[in-house]
């Protein structure tokens, strides 16, 4: 594994960081701290998304690395890693994490050429948003408990049912649903993925509001909702299988450690320029020491995250799957503790969101409200562990 850049690689990466800067000076204010809260939060961040889609689009940055025939230009995945660290350094949106991130490279492995014509040119085009329909109120780190049906009646299924903590569902245009076809079959046995279209009939949405107050989160409520034999991925009763992938694709992000390494930048600002005791802040050894510390983890996580991405790219999914497992609980664990460092430090006022007496403008007080929910989505970080302690450690599988 080599990913030293090239020279072209460096002016791959400074084309990019040249348009973010520049991009998010417009970007509404909300982007400052947090780029999935202004994205879905609001209609002028949506908007302000939406606008930053068609541009990515256009320049087919997040497609790079996609084969030609689905719109991509086959680019070697090194160049997509600089792209998404580049553009979650900058808190920017315009990508789907769900359409691009997750459901496209699930769809080319496991659909048909009759679906990936259909389904994947809208996604590279920056057209359509995806949510993630798996979570149910009984079914989480144990989705294959789920219990929302599709029945197969004649040449469409009948679905009924509900979902939770559906990130982005109402501003979604289509979901990727997993629900179970065949009821007598009991857990990851049975169960088949849809392409849902989020405007038909018998869908509702409602909203879940976070404890800072944001909307980004909702419940799904499937009442007698049709959706076309054609619409569900892959073989009858074998989604676990395709569901399995995507969930390595959604737990290797390399962005996390970009994100991080921007949030240490800003607290290393803080350390500078402000005084306790009569000292400035990066005097104390302590803070050193954490600050090292932080700086140590930012980069090696960096490392995981790096390679679980080369192993993906080389279709490693079974070395990828324990590394997907140790970058997500590293990174979101990692983020948390900066976070957590930053609001110890600040003292009292570290914990104000928007005030004038907020430091950094509460950017950190933020961090740390996100990060505890990122400790658990996408699989908390104990069932991580057990996917590590099974597959990495070789343990017998606990029952
Ligand atoms: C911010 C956020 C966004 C989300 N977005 C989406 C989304 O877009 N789509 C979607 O489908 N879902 C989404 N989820 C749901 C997420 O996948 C679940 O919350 C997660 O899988 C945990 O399930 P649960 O909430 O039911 O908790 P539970 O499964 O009830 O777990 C409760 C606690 O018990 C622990 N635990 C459970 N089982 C074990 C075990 N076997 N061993 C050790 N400890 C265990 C867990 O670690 C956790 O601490 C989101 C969740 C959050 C917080």
């Amino acid at each position: 594994m080599d990913y030293k850049l090239t020279e072209e690689q460096q002016a791959l990466k400074k084309e990019f960081e040249d348009f973010f800067r520049e991009e998010m000076k417009d970007a509404p204010p909300a982007y400052q701290k947090n780029a999935l809260e202004a994205m879905y939060g609001d209609d002028d961040g949506w908007q302000f998304h939406k606008s930053m889609q068609k541009k990515l689009a256009e320049k087919g940055w997040f497609t790079m690395a996609w084969p030609k025939e689905y719109g991509g230009r086959e680019a070697p995945i090194i160049e997509q890693l600089i792209f998404s660290e580049v553009h979650a350094y900058y808190r920017a949106p315009g990508i789907d994490g769900f359409g691009v991130g997750m459901f496209a490279p699930t769809l080319m492995q496991f659909a048909n050429e009759e679906q990936k014509e259909r389904l994947l040119p809208p996604i590279a085009r920056g057209e359509v948003n995806y949510c993630q329909a798996w979570s149910e109120p009984n079914a989480g780190s144990d989705l294959a408990a789920l219990t929302t049906t599709a029945i197969k009646e004649g040449d469409h299924y009948v679905v009924n049912g509900q979902k939770v903590w559906t990130t982005g569902a109402h501003r979604a245009d289509r979901m990727f649903l997993l629900a179970r076809t065949d009821p007598s079959q009991k857990r990851s046995s049975g169960l088949s993925v849809f392409n849902v279209n989020m405007s038909i009939p018998g869908i509702e949405v409602r909203p879940i509001h976070y404890m800072d107050g944001t909307h980004l989160y909702n419940e799904i409520f499937f009442s007698d909702v049709i959706i076309p034999e054609h619409d569900r991925i892959g073989p009858e009763h074998e989604g676990w299988k395709s569901t399995r992938a995507t969930m390595n694709f959604e737990r290797s992000s390399v962005g996390s450690y970009a994100s991080a390494k921007r949030s240490l930048e800003e607290l290393l600002e803080y350390v500078k320029t402000t005084k306790r005791g009569g000292r400035l802040l990066y005097e104390n050894p302590m803070v050193r020491q954490k600050l090292a510390k932080l700086y140590i983890d930012i980069e090696r996580g960096r490392d995981l995250a790096y390679r679980v991405a080369w192993n993906q790219g080389k279709g490693n999914f079974l070395v990828s799957a324990t590394g997907a497992s140790e970058s997500k609980v590293f990174g979101t664990e990692l983020f948390q503790r900066l976070a957590n460092f930053a609001t110890e430090i600040m003292g009292l006022h570290g914990q104000l969101g928007s005030s004038k007496w907020a430091p950094l403008d509460g950017v950190m007080s933020d961090a740390y409200q996100w990060s505890l929910g990122m400790n658990i989505a996408a699989g908390s970080s104990e069932i991580q562990r057990n996917i590590i302690a099974w597959v990495g450690v070789g343990l017998p599988r606990f029952k």
